[in-house]
């Protein structure tokens, strides 16, 4: 499956917005986007001057390729998740992300337990992260409620996790989880709402570029 490679802060320069995929440094000055607000290339200042009319299908692919960027999921992955949507009970982009938020590297990042989505994703793929007491290690598997998300106790002593408790505390967490940063764990409480997810997303263009 081909990797993204290249800085993300041309993927917040291509939206057009701040996607915040490196933490920190996304609210200093030094963040990319606020030095450099247009499309990267040789062409970006120029498109910016002058944007093109978009038609409806660049809209609903601008939305997808958005949405999959917030949360870092390659095209068959993503597709994946929008067909398990379609046949879930209720609005298809509802469902959707409601998927995505559920994922586990994002509820590590809105638990504060990293301090960026692509950040939680390498914390979990290296296996700091229990799910019920169990080893999870795979970044998009889902949780449901009641799941307890806890950090692994030998991973407990490492310098990352050492800080993490007076870093992640200006951090707040959603409504739908509920976090002891004493014990550095956390537990879904409940579905997320649509009013509690990101509402930059445009979930209809999404559920219409894969309806098209
Ligand atoms: Fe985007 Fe963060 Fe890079 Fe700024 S620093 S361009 S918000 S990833």
């Amino acid at each position: 499956m081909a990797r993204y490679t290249d800085s993300v802060c041309r993927l917040c320069r291509r939206e057009g917005e701040k996607l915040f995929l490196k933490g920190y440094r996304c609210y200093t000055p030094k963040c990319s986007f606020e030095k450099r607000p247009y499309p990267p290339g040789m062409h970006g200042k120029m498109f910016a001057a002058r944007p093109a009319r978009q038609s409806d299908y660049g809209k609903q692919l601008r939305a997808k390729q958005k949405a999959r960027r917030v949360y870092g999921i390659y095209e068959r992955q993503f597709r994946r998740f929008y067909s398990q949507a379609v046949a879930m009970r209720g609005q298809t982009g509802s469902n959707l992300l409601a998927i995505l938020e559920t994922r586990l590297a994002n509820v590590v990042y809105r638990l504060g337990f990293a301090s960026s989505r692509p950040q939680a994703r390498i914390l979990v793929s290296h296996g700091h992260f229990l799910v019920n007491g169990r080893r999870a290690d795979v970044p998009s598997i889902g949780i449901d409620v009641d799941d307890v998300i806890s950090v692994k106790e030998s991973s407990k002593g490492n310098a990352y996790f050492k800080h993490l408790r007076e870093e992640a505390e200006g951090r707040t967490v959603p409504t739908w989880l509920a976090r002891d940063l004493s014990n550095l764990t956390g537990r879904m409480l409940r579905a997320p709402e649509r009013s509690e997810i990101d509402g930059n997303l445009e979930e209809q263009l999404i559920v219409e570029y894969y309806s098209r």
